[in-house]
């Protein structure tokens, strides 16, 4: 009896070692993690997987992220007639130089291609969301959002008005360029939508998933955008500053929603920190990129989408694993204990038990692999 009874505990302590447990989530992840590298998607730990298996609300910022984020200047307008076009360009290309943002990297190719050169000029500052000024030759030279300028007390003419709501008609976003306080003219820049935008916005809807613009853009050009995305008008918000972005987003999650934050700007790292999870592209800025917890490495939108069906392939196998391992225990536990010995003489030798443990973290590790095959078929399914 002492031997049966020792055969028996070393058994149950054999089969009782949750190594199958202990792998299901790790390798699960691991082989996760993986796969989205392989398709460009780079996650930082597993949490991200983890938070956005549980989406329902994804925000996209617009330039940059909808949107190329590789503008080209359409129109240059000074409104009197002693600034040339070259003259409102030069002092924008002047303010502009060293920016970072999409519309700054318009000004400065439409500056090369009229081999502008940029202008002698001290006290940079750019302020994220608004614009940017200098100071040339003692004069204080904005360029920015007629929101900005508005701010330091600069108003636009009424032909300036006109001329914004003109271009912003057709979808162009509007910077003005000032001096002192006076407005010397103005650049329009157009962008184009990313050729899958519509695409993942439309995929993301029919996953039940509400979809969101912000943008620090006037109204009239983000309603433009906004159509050709089919969002509805509670969908956008216009002229949100970086810090609005973070607090539209802490609200909706204060109500219980599970939000991304798509985005590409200096002026989107604070919603990325807030989002539940913050994805970002790799053509970002370099905060934008070290504050997301996804990155998208191949500039692609249709990627967010993807990363969700990578989450929820993930959790489905952590699942699958979890249920197994759990089984295997329930069913092997009694059995090495002896529930069969008393009525059939079944007992499990410990080799055997050493042999069934090893099969148990085996097939659990199998399984985790064969999410690589899962994740092939979302990934052609994607194409
Ligand atoms: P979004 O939220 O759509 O990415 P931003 O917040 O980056 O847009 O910019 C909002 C607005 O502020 C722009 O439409 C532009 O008018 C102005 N702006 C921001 N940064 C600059 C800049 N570097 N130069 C000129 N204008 C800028
Ligand atoms: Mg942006």
């Amino acid at each position: 009896p002492l031997l049966l009874s020792l055969k028996l505990a070393i058994a149950v302590l054999v089969i009782a070692c949750p190594c199958a447990l202990g792998l299901a989530t790790p390798t699960a992840l691991l082989v996760g993690t993986g796969m989205g590298a392989k398709q460009g998607i780079l996650l930082r730990g597993g949490d991200a997987l983890e938070k956005i298996h549980k989406l329902d609300t994804v925000i996209f910022d617009k330039t940059g992220t909808l949107t190329t984020g590789k503008p080209t200047v359409t129109d240059i307008v000074s409104v009197d007639e002693k600034w040339s076009s070259d003259d409102v360009l030069q002092l924008a290309i002047t303010v502009e130089q060293g920016t970072q943002h999409p519309i700054a990297y318009a000004i400065q190719q439409a500056a090369i291609h009229r081999s502008l050169q940029a202008l002698p000029a001290t006290d940079f500052f750019t302020q994220s969301g608004f614009g940017a000024m200098a100071t040339i030759n003692q004069h204080i030279i904005r360029v920015g959002s007629e929101k900005w300028l508005k701010e330091h007390s600069i108003t636009l003419s009424s032909q300036g008005k006109e001329q914004l709501q003109l271009f912003s008609e057709k979808g162009k976003t509007v910077v003005f360029i000032s001096r002192n306080q006076e407005v010397v003219g103005l650049i329009a820049v157009q962008d184009k939508l990313r050729p899958d935008a519509s695409q993942t916005v439309q995929r993301l809807k029919g996953m039940g998933m509400r979809v969101m613009m912000l943008t620090g853009d006037n109204a009239t050009a983000a309603q433009s955008i906004a159509q050709q995305l089919q969002l509805s008008e509670e969908d956008y918000r216009v002229e949100v500053k970086p810090t609005e972005k973070a607090e539209i987003l802490a609200q909706l999650q204060a109500q219980g929603h599970i939000v991304a934050m798509v985005g590409d700007g200096i002026n989107d790292a604070p919603a990325l920190a807030e989002a539940s999870v913050g994805i970002s592209l790799h053509s970002g800025t370099d905060i934008a990129i070290e504050t997301a917890e996804i990155v998208l490495m191949r500039e692609q939108l249709q990627d967010v989408v993807g990363s969700i069906h990578l989450a929820q392939n993930v959790f489905v196998k952590i699942r699958q694993n979890l249920a197994w391992a759990l089984a295997y225990n329930a069913i092997g536990i009694p059995i090495a204990a002896g529930i069969l010995f008393p009525s059939t003489g079944i007992l499990l030798p410990p080799s055997a038990a050493g042999a069934l443990m090893a099969f148990s973290s085996v097939s659990v590790v199998a399984n985790s692999l064969l999410l690589t095959n899962s994740d092939t078929a979302t990934h052609t399914a994607l194409k």
